[in-house]
């Protein structure tokens, strides 16, 4: 396979040269000309209103949010989940108990429907 920076076409193999994790080839030039691109393309982090490079923000629902805010809203988000399991799991308890003691109700009826027909 042929190494070309993916930006200016040239021949990079064999010549000092970048690959970025999709598997492109840039030519030192071009790198430095992408960083320098990257580090202009700031986004304002809507969480804390600090301004971050575009790639050093992660997405976080259809959001852009800063490393340290995307930290904050996962913990955010943990104790909701956390809380909400823990009403769950009661709510769950509750149910069983409800469903123990109109079963025990029943169960005490057919004895005593038995009983009944038995005594006839
Ligand atoms: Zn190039
Ligand atoms: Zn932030």
């Amino acid at each position: 396979m042929s190494k070309i920076c993916s930006v200016c076409g040239i021949d990079v193999d064999g010549k000092p040269r970048v690959k970025d994790s999709d598997g492109n080839y840039y030519c030192l030039p071009c790198e430095e000309a992408q960083k320098q691109l990257r580090q202009s393309a700031q986004s304002a982090c809507p969480d804390c209103g600090r301004f971050f490079p575009s790639d050093k923000l992660e997405s976080h629902g259809n959001q852009l949010v800063c490393p340290g805010c995307i930290r904050k809203r996962r913990e955010k988000y943990q104790k909701t989940k956390s809380r909400m399991a823990a009403v769950g799991a009661a709510d769950a308890k509750q149910r069983a108990k409800q469903i123990q003691i109109i079963g025990g109700a029943a169960l005490v009826l057919l004895v005593m429907i038995l009983v009944w027909m038995a005594l006839r």
